[in-house]
């Protein structure tokens, strides 16, 4: 059985870590403070939310902006900072075509802008850092895994955890610099010399799963719908249990 994630669960050992759920009903001013570019439609922005009562990685939250006339946006996105980032969170955004909120960011946005966020949110897509993790995503659907990610190496953690990502080419996965051994990309269009490239396979995610570590895997899927289907059926198929499977869709 999957242990469903309780936000107010006091936690007693390493990587794990407590979150105040009262905090997600409350609109909070974000100060933007740093923007870095990811990829050439991508980029990570920094925000200081002084009040921000923490996260748990894989968790997103509500950001609302609001034009002069009264007129507001709202999204969600994932938090790509790990939790232990007092102050602080990091968001990265893909910019959409024709999109509003993202578009505003990608051309508009500069450090010293105002936002408004309430979070965190979602709990069922959190990773406390209890059991082996193995994360799938494509896409921008990295940005909760990442957190995830990087939540595992502040913590010094020594569960297991992989990450398989989809890209369309090196240039277009985000976050590239900063993977390791833990991660294994997948290209979808275009690679360089004697890199494979292809959707996506039962190849992939097999050896992954061969790897059987103590406890099993706790599998975390995030991207598009057609994406999360494709990656939950490979799960399925190469012995995953559908309930230690937990899926995040953008779409
Ligand atoms: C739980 C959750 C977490 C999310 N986290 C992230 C994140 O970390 N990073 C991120 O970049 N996005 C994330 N998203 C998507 C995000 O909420 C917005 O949908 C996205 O930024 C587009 O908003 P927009 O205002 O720019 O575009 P809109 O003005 O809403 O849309 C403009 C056009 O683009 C289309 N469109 C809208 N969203 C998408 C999309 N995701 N992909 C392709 N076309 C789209 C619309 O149909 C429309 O035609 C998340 C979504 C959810 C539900």
């Amino acid at each position: 059985m999957t242990e469903t994630f309780t936000p107010s669960t006091r936690f007693a050992v390493p990587g794990r870590i407590a979150v105040s759920n009262r905090a997600a009903a409350v609109w909070q001013t974000a100060t933007l403070t740093e923007i870095r570019s990811e990829t050439p439609h991508a980029s990570t922005f920094r925000f200081a939310v002084p009040a921000w009562a923490g996260h748990l990685p894989g968790q997103h939250l509500m950001l609302r902006l609001t034009a002069e006339d009264g007129y507001a946006a709202q999204r969600h996105y994932s938090i790509a900072s790990a939790p232990d980032d007092a102050g602080h969170i990091e968001l990265t955004l893909d910019h959409v075509e024709g999109g509003e909120v993202s578009g505003w960011f990608h051309t508009i946005a500069k450090p010293g802008d105002e936002v408004q966020v309430r979070g965190p949110l979602s709990g069922f897509f959190a990773w406390p850092g209890d059991r082996p993790a193995l994360l799938i995503g494509a896409g921008s659907g990295v940005v909760p895994l990442m957190s995830m990610v990087r939540h595992h190496r502040a913590r010094g953690l020594s569960l297991p955890l992989r990450l398989l990502v989809s890209a369309r080419s090196p240039e277009e996965l985000i976050y590239a610099r900063e993977f390791d051994a833990e991660t294994t990309p997948v290209f979808t269009r275009s690679a360089s010399e004697g890199v494979p490239v292809g959707r996506m396979a039962a190849a992939h995610v097999a050896p992954l799963l061969a790897e059987r570590p103590t406890g099993g895997w706790e599998a975390y899927v995030c991207g598009s719908n057609a994406f999360a289907e494709h990656a939950s059926r490979l799960l399925v198929e190469a012995g995953q249990p559908v309930d230690r499977i937990r899926i995040e869709r953008f779409g």
